[in-house]
């Protein structure tokens, strides 16, 4: 049988591994801008050279193989490249990364699946990403409250100790804890 003091020790330690994260739209758009910018590069790049010129005036490439490049890049780059590290490079230059609700590496499904609804959250602008980030408690896009992850890095902490207000990277929220630079105290998540 458990003592009272002992389940309140066990429920100070939920409490302490809950993450709280920052919407981040900011960093967050920039990041997709960069990782959208690219592949809208490799693609013009593929059309322009491997397409045949259409009556509207652009090029195509349908009944081409090489048309599947389009697929295959995207999910390289996005599902692929997500899963192995957390970070696309959109992500990395900005300092985010993509974890599980509870701070671990996500799958190649769940990569797939917050990016396979990235038409719907990035629409006109990104308003429906910017909508459910700010009223969501995790401030997660539609992708992300799908495939159940979050985005991480650069968000606050109060240190445990001194109280001073911390800002931490990606990898310290993953080790779930981390050292206070101002008291040296090891504070557990
Ligand atoms: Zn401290």
């Amino acid at each position: 049988m458990r003592t009272l003091a002992a389940m309140k020790l066990e429920h100070r330690r939920v409490n302490k591994m809950t993450l709280k994260t920052e919407p981040k739209i900011l960093r967050r758009s920039l990041a997709t801008i960069i990782d959208y910018g690219l592949y809208l590069i490799f693609f013009s790049w593929l059309v322009m050279t491997y397409g045949r010129p259409n009556d509207e005036g652009g090029y195509t490439l349908s009944n081409d193989p090489k048309g599947w490049w389009i697929f295959i890049v995207w999910i390289i780059y996005f599902p692929i490249i997500e899963s192995i590290s957390g970070q696309t490079l959109g992500k990395l230059l900005l300092g985010l990364r993509v974890v599980t609700k509870n701070g671990n590496p996500i799958s190649f499904v769940q990569a797939f699946k917050r990016h396979l609804v990235d038409m719907i959250d990035f629409f006109f602008f990104g308003i429906v990403a910017i909508i459910t980030i700010k009223n969501t408690p995790d401030h997660q896009r539609v992708g992300d409250l799908w495939a159940k992850t979050i985005v991480i890095g650069g968000d606050s902490v109060i240190c445990t100790n001194c109280k001073e207000s911390l800002t931490l990277t990606p990898t310290e929220i993953m080790s779930k804890e981390f050292v206070c630079p101002l008291c040296r105290t090891t504070v557990k998540m």
